[in-house]
């Protein structure tokens, strides 16, 4: 059955909103409808059924079922066979999937195209490979009584994970986690952002069409607190939760899931800093901050909101990153440019709370170099949750706008006198996600790495990854690591087995 419809997510005004179940054990489940509108026009584009108690308890049982059938027999490669399955299924429906991205958060087409559709089917190809060729680990013991064992790992599933994701890369962040737990075996109950239930609808498509079997890949549509996804953080079934969101939703995952022992991956908030020597290619560092602050309007935990410049080229930087925000284009989604171009944010309430800190910004004394405020379109495009992109100086760094996430186009932008400075400035915060070094200065690009203290330092680059490597964040940013091994390492159970070699 194909419940998919691509015509009703333009997000024009008058068009006829489609509804978006629950997939539970492989069959749609309805449930209390709530509405999914556009950021584009504020137009309703879905209706979404909302996952009630009994459908999250029925969810968990069929992943349960399903991970303890043949699923969680099947062999490394087996496994990987069917992750492949998957890749190129979603690179059948690539198109479907980049309309569901940009009609439910607004994101330019050419990003959803070279970003996070792309991402999808590349998450799914590069676990195949992981754990086609993941080492275990053996040892030979030899004890002073003469005693020899072998003893060696056998890597198991961890049974039914939880998958809890934001709105601001759905699909992406979703298949990152969705693809490892498959890959080690698990079964997974997903419950996208209410803000963006297309992708995760075409994703059990997906999943139905290149063979997985049925209650491996479950889907509950619904919020958070009071809705499935607090259920599913207490429910006794669950053995795992993987949650990307804001820090203060960690939190809550950890205290409502202490109660049943749950293992926890947490890839949380940030208040990432970007640091411009003097000795920088300013055209890159330009360039670089403006794609590191305005990206996907200001809406990726990665994104910098706090620059800090030596002062030699402080004026000028600033005056720079001050223009290139003003010229920022405004385009319909669909509408191709090179570049960054400005997105909505992804609701009114969050366009509401992004304006907060503009006020709040002003309130505390800054100066507001670019933006800071709504544009006006004179078409639907009033009706949506845009704001401009905005910078700010002159605030002290304990102003709350230099210290909370914004999580909007924002950076405030204050300048440092040495390299010692400059590091204490970026991990004076409580988050800890990541940082961008500005510099030509090798050995000071290894210092940076080894001094601030984030799950990444970026060296003359932004948001470039190796799915390989371990992604996470230190401090108020995040519990654990996932990438490559390290998501094979949260994602399954290694069990030691010790044989008596006397
Ligand atoms: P959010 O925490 O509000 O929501 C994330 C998900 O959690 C949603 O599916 C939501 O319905 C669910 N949720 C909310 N409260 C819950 C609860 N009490 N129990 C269970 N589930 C609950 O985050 P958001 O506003 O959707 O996303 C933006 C945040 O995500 C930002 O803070 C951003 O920095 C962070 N983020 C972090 C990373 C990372 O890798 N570190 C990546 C992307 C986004």
């Amino acid at each position: 059955m194909t419940l998919w419809r691509p015509e009703l997510l333009v997000g024009e005004p008058g068009g006829e909103p489609g509804l978006l179940p629950n997939f539970v054990g492989g069959e749609w489940v309805g449930g209390r409808e709530f509405e999914k509108r556009s950021p584009v026009t504020g137009a309703t584009i879905f209706q979404v059924a909302e996952a009630s108690a009994e459908t999250v308890d029925a969810a968990v049982a069929a992943a349960r079922e399903a991970q303890r059938g043949p699923w969680g027999r099947l062999s490394e490669q087996q496994r990987a066979a069917v992750l492949r399955r998957v890749a190129d299924e979603l690179d059948r429906r690539f198109d479907d999937l980049v309309v569901a991205e940009v009609g439910d958060t607004g994101k330019p087409v050419g990003q959803a195209r070279t970003l996070d559709v792309p991402r999808g089917a590349a998450n799914f190809r590069a676990f195949a490979d992981i754990i086609s060729s993941a080492p275990t680990e053996s040892f030979t013991t030899v004890t002073a009584t003469g005693a020899r064992a072998l003893n060696y790992a056998v890597r198991k599933p961890v049974g039914v994970v939880a998958v809890i994701v934001p709105w601001n890369l759905p699909l992406l962040l979703l298949t990152w986690k969705v693809a490892p737990a498959l890959a080690c075996g698990n079964s997974v109950v997903v419950k996208p952002s209410e803000e963006t239930p297309a992708s995760a609808t075409l994703l059990a498509e997906v999943m139905a069409a290149a063979g997985v079997p049925e209650g491996v890949f479950n889907l509950v549509h619904g919020f958070g607190p009071g809705s499935a996804g607090e259920a599913l953080t207490r429910h006794p079934g669950v053995d795992a939760i993987t949650f990307t969101g804001e820090s203060a939703t960690g939190r809550a995952i950890q205290r409502a899931s202490a109660d049943t022992v749950k293992a926890v991956s947490f890839e949380l908030g940030g208040k990432n800093a970007g640091l411009v020597f003097a000795d920088a290619d300013l055209d890159a560092a330009v360039e670089g901050s403006v794609r590191s602050t305005f990206t996907n309007g200001g809406q990726v935990c990665l994104c910098t909101e706090r620059l800090y410049v030596e002062r030699p080229v402080y004026d000028e930087f600033v005056a720079r990153l001050a223009k290139r925000a003003d010229e920022l284009p405004y385009l319909w989604p669909a509408e191709e440019a090179p570049g960054v171009v400005t997105m909505p944010l992804i609701s009114a309430g969050h366009r509401d709370k992004v304006l907060g800190y503009y006020d709040l910004a002003r309130t505390e004394g800054a100066t507001v170099l670019a933006g800071g405020g709504v544009p006006s379109f004179g078409d639907a495009r009033d009706g949506g949750s845009y704001v401009q992109p905005t910078v700010l100086t002159g605030l002290p760094q304990d102003a709350r706008s230099v210290t909370e996430e914004i999580f909007g186009p924002v950076c405030h932008v204050a300048p440092f006198d040495d390299e010692d400075e400059a590091f204490a400035l970026a991990n004076d915060s409580a988050y800890g996600l990541a940082a961008t070094v500005w510099t030509r200065d090798v050995g000071r690009a290894h210092r940076a790495g080894a001094a601030l203290d984030t799950g990444i330092v970026w060296v003359n680059t932004w948001f470039l990854r190796d799915l390989r490597t371990p992604f996470g964040g230190m401090k108020a940013s995040g519990v654990g690591r996932e990438g490559g091994l390290h998501s094979l390492a949260f994602y399954s159970e290694l069990t030691n087995v010790c044989v008596d070699l006397t």
